[in-house]
């Protein structure tokens, strides 16, 4: 369990991370969202003890981390943004240099790790000739070397291709089967397909927290329809229909017929309304479907006018 009770953080001037309360049960995997410079990273490096805040504290497993580095480190593993490996190393080199880092890795913990990220066939490389795909896998062994209960993971990710990414998430999966896992990412897909829960920060600050359908049901405050229909005048016809707030006509449609948006409020089911009156008035629907509100528009209604050059990917990868 990892529990951020009032956490700061300043740089200078740049406040990093603003009085943010947070508590991650055990097993849970969490998706960790926010503009670039919303505070992911530094929360993360607080977290795993590697930067200390200016006020609040951070329990791990109940153990504050400012207190006890060594008992919340070992139950921690880390894969830091932008995954620092050395380079000239080969990987057997590497993980035999992190093993000598963590005392409590125990026998065995190299091969165990090897085999659950999929790296035998690296296993004498040197890191420099490694695929970006690879170094990931290299980078989650040594994160999961002393089997520790927690999994920390920055932008893990980040730089991969389409495939590359795919399978790191399903690697992830994997490993953070029976693990509590905080993962950051710009890629919402990614939270879709692997997390269980959402956080979004902005600015420093908590502005949600909540698995992903209660995040997009609340986002939900209206529900948007669009019909295209033959017939006459139906735009007057759909405004009369209970729940209706709105009705937009748009240009475009094929001669004779009229494509709209119908917003109604948020519990209002349209589409069997629609049909109804679509066969009272003898028009013909040639197209019905309900606009889903998604994580891209949930994500940017809740930090719009944040760092522009905050890039959100929805993840068409997959
Ligand atoms: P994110 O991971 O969400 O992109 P960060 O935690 O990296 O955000 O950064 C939050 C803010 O703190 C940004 O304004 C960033 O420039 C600043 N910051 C982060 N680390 C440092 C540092 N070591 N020195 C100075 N400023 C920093």
């Amino acid at each position: 369990m990892i529990e951020l009770q009032n956490v700061k953080k300043s740089f200078g001037d740049t406040l990093a991370v603003s009085d943010l309360s947070l508590m991650i049960g055990e097993g849970q995997v969490v998706g960790f969202l926010g503009p670039n410079g919303a505070g992911k990273s530094t929360t993360m490096r607080m977290i795993t003890g590697f930067l200390a805040p200016d006020a609040g504290q951070i329990l791990v497993n109940g153990e504050s981390v400012l207190e006890n580095p060594r008992a919340t480190k070992s139950l921690i593993g880390y894969l830091p943004e932008n995954n620092p490996l050395y380079e000239e190393m080969l990987v057997r080199d590497y993980l035999r240099f992190t093993e000598q880092l963590r005392p409590g890795a125990g026998t065995g913990a190299i091969e165990r790790a090897v085999a659950q990220t999929g790296i035998e066939t690296v296993y004498y490389r040197p890191i420099s000739e490694l695929s970006k795909g690879f170094r990931q896998r290299v980078g989650l062994a040594q994160a999961i070397l002393h089997q520790p209960d927690i999994l920390i993971l920055d932008e893990p990710t980040e730089g991969l291709d389409p495939n590359q990414r795919v399978e790191i998430r399903s690697l992830i999966k994997e490993i953070g089967r029976k693990r509590t896992v905080v993962l950051s990412t710009h890629v919402l897909q990614e939270v879709r397909s692997t997390c269980d829960r959402v956080i979004i920060i902005d600015k420093g600050r908590l502005v949600a927290d909540a698995d992903i359908e209660t995040l997009m049901s609340q986002a939900q405050g209206a529900k948007h329809v669009v019909v295209e229909v033959q017939g006459s005048k139906p735009d007057r016809a759909i405004q009369g229909l209970p729940g209706v707030l709105s009705v937009e006509s748009h240009s475009g449609a094929a001669r004779g017929r009229h494509r709209l948006t119908v917003t109604a409020e948020g519990d209002a089911e349209l589409r069997p309304l629609l049909f109804e009156l679509a066969k009272e008035h003898d028009w013909t629907i040639w197209e019905l479907f309900q606009e889903e509100v998604s994580l891209e528009d949930v994500f940017r209604h809740l930090t719009v006018g944040t760092e522009r050059d905050t890039e959100v990917t929805g993840g068409a990868d997959d």
